[in-house]
């Protein structure tokens, strides 16, 4: 096995092919390689115990061009400055690839949450937004969740802001629970814009969703949510993964039944789930879950998991990436190569920032729309997306995630040659 691959050296090497296809001028490209800004922090935390630790953390500003910085804060034990700046690039295609006024930022804290009590975590929480509070604000770098981070969290943060502050300011961080001014609809968002992009990929291939056998790697909000929907919608989710293993039943999991199992468990893991039918997949071959015979296949949890060493055993029609970074750029071939129709990470996951975008207009206007209103705009931002990145597919001759970059940077070069930085 070769060593883990950098993320932020696989979001260049994206970067370049695209660039080379637009033909963007030598100083556009160097200029969109890099992050503009990027802060470094050690955070302070009282344990429970009495005891001091020292967290690193970081916040990266990839590219404002478009609008203030945007992007979630990742708390993981395998955080490094790398996998924030790829996933700050990320949100830079992200949120122009969906058409928003918003640019792409990523914070991370170096920490094992799972391990951690609620009062270290809102410690921690606390901490870091005392290091971040000067530099964000609804108009310059936008918070909001992603890899174990929650509503609840975002609302500490928030708190801490105002407190620094000592104004209101709900804009400033998004996916902050409904009654501290979040939107409805955010918690469901990722999962739900990627669904919506399924439907489309499906009409556009003629395959009939209704009973199609799906598999999800990654339980967490976004994975959870996916199997959820994808139940009402009348599809078969057959098998489903986390980091404890996986489940797999060929006749279809109890979704809700799972579901209801996932949130009492205290570390939100399937561990411990049981249903007639189901069988266990141990931890080691948790994997396993990729490789099954699906019409959608979403990776929904951490980067690199369908690599040159899997790629060719992916039996899925579709792969709907919910995770941000799931395929390697050599993987990405290989799938091409097979036919399978991958719908790209920033891309299939955009719903989740894109409900954070109509977070930040309700805050600002201190207006709240119901839930229909979010769901309907999220699916037309979605929809419009999805269908310039397949025709650029079509037109280019390209695989979709090249084309969902043709789609995104040129938007951001463009924003960034009218402003006059680089041409
Ligand atoms: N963390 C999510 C993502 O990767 C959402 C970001 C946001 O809402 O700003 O897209």
């Amino acid at each position: 096995m070769s060593s883990k691959p950098n993320p932020f050296a696989i979001a260049q090497q994206q970067l370049d092919d695209a660039a080379a296809i637009l033909g963007l001028s030598p100083a556009m490209h160097a200029f969109l390689r890099v992050p503009m800004r990027e802060y470094h922090f050690s955070i302070p935390v009282q344990m429970d115990d009495g005891s001091y630790q020292v967290f690193q953390g970081f916040r990266v500003q990839y590219n404002d061009a478009r609008g203030p910085a945007k992007g979630g804060i990742r708390f993981h034990p395998d955080e490094t400055i790398d996998t924030v700046r790829a996933l700050a690039a990320w949100m830079t295609w992200k949120t122009a690839v969906v058409d928003i006024p918003l640019g792409g930022g990523k914070g991370g804290v170096i920490c094992s949450p799972k391990n951690m009590s609620r009062e270290e975590l809102e410690r921690l929480s606390r901490g870091y937004m005392r290091r971040l509070a000067h530099l964000i604000g609804p108009e310059k770098d936008v918070p909001a969740p992603d890899v174990n981070t929650t509503p609840e969290i975002m609302a500490w943060m928030l708190d801490e802001y105002e407190t620094i502050t000592g104004r209101h300011l709900p804009g400033v961080i998004t996916g902050k629970p409904v009654p501290l001014f979040g939107s409805l609809g955010r918690s469901d968002a990722t999962a739900r814009g990627g669904i919506y992009t399924v439907r489309e990929a499906a009409k556009m291939l003629g395959i009939e969703l209704e009973g199609a056998p799906v598999a999800i790697q990654g339980f967490g909000n976004v994975g959870g949510w996916a199997g959820i929907l994808c139940h009402q919608m009348g599809m078969k989710v057959i098998a489903v993964s986390d980091e404890t293993g996986g489940l797999y039943n060929p006749h279809g999991l109890n979704i809700p039944a799972l579901a209801k199992h996932v949130q009492q468990h205290p570390k939100r893991w399937i561990e411990g789930y049981t249903e007639p039918g189901a069988e266990r997949i141990p931890k080691e071959e948790g994997g396993k879950v990729l490789e099954l015979p699906v019409t959608v296949l979403f990776p929904a949890a951490l980067e690199n998991v369908i690599t040159q060493e899997n790629a060719d055993r992916i039996q899925a029609k579709i792969v709907a990436e919910l995770a941000n970074g799931p395929t390697t750029p050599e993987a990405d071939r290989v799938l091409y190569e097979k036919g399978i129709y991958v719908i790209p990470d920033f891309l299939c996951n955009a719903g989740g920032v894109t409900v954070s975008y109509f977070e930040q207009v309700q805050n600002a206007y201190n207006f709240y729309w119901p839930a229909e209103e979010v769901v309907k705009r999220l699916d037309e931002r979605m929809t419009t997306a999805f269908h310039a990145v397949h025709e650029m597919a079509q037109r280019r001759k390209v695989h979709n995630r090249l084309a969902a970059y043709l789609v995104a940077v040129q938007r951001v070069a463009e924003a960034v040659a009218l402003r006059g930085w680089v041409k």
